[in-house]
């Protein structure tokens, strides 16, 4: 079985990338979600174990300092972190793993693990990601804010990702997301099998 690949995504906070991350799972089989480790607070309706493993500091200090993560970084006044263990067992079993990390995390990535394919995705406007943060319903206004100025900072780093990704429509940004899938697992001939998307094959070079 070949070994799966990782997908790296970023985006200014309330952009939509976990929905769109919750849309492609359903579509794309043999993906995985790596869970991250976090000491913020759960919102909304985010759950222990599926949306992160919510931890406390002491925890999380332990863990980084036995070298459990494979990066963590602090964003947003919280601390965040990848298991190590976690993604490397999903790549083994052929699966490719996303990450849903910042642009710390992924610069620690690439220096680790070689070529992953990593992917910046946009508001359609400042004011559009500003409506979905408020609309979310999950921060207070000074989250709010602070997450507005750093998502700012963050876009200036969108060329440092090898693709870039508006997500105006939900449904546009899934089949792009697809399409990136599609070509990462034709570049590296994987077999039928692996190519679990219910997309056309690719055209032969
Ligand atoms: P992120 O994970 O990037 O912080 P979320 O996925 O939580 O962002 O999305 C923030 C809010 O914006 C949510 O309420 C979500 O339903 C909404 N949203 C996401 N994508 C779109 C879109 N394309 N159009 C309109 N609303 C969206
Ligand atoms: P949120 O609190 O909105 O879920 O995430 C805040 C930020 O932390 C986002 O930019 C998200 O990509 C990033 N993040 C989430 N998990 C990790 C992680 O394990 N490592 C790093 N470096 N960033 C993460």
């Amino acid at each position: 079985m070949s070994k799966g690949s990782i997908f790296i995504i970023s985006a200014p906070s309330g952009t939509g990338k976990t929905t769109i991350l919750k849309e492609i799972m359903l579509f794309a089989p043999n993906l995985a979600f790596s869970v991250s480790h976090t000491t913020r607070e759960p919102r909304g309706r985010e759950q222990n174990g599926i949306d992160y493993h919510f931890v406390n500091i002491k925890e999380f200090t332990r863990m980084r300092d036995k070298g459990e993560f494979l990066e963590w970084a602090r964003v947003h006044d919280n601390f965040y972190g990848t298991s190590r263990t976690a993604v490397e067992k999903q790549l083994a079993q052929g699966l490719d793993v996303f990450l849903d990390i910042d642009i710390q995390g992924m610069k620690q990535i690439k220096k680790q693990l070689g070529a992953p394919v990593t992917i910046f995705i946009a508001p359609p406007s400042w004011e559009e990601q500003e409506r979905r943060l408020r609309q979310r319903g999950t921060d207070s206004p000074e989250t709010i804010a602070l997450r507005l100025a750093n998502g700012r900072r963050e876009m200036a780093f969108a060329d440092l990702y090898d693709y870039l990704l508006i997500n105006d429509t939900v449904d546009q940004a899934v089949e792009m997301l697809r399409a990136i899938i599609l070509a990462r697992r034709s570049r590296t001939r994987r077999s039928a099998a692996g190519l679990a998307l219910d997309l056309p094959a690719a055209d032969p070079v």
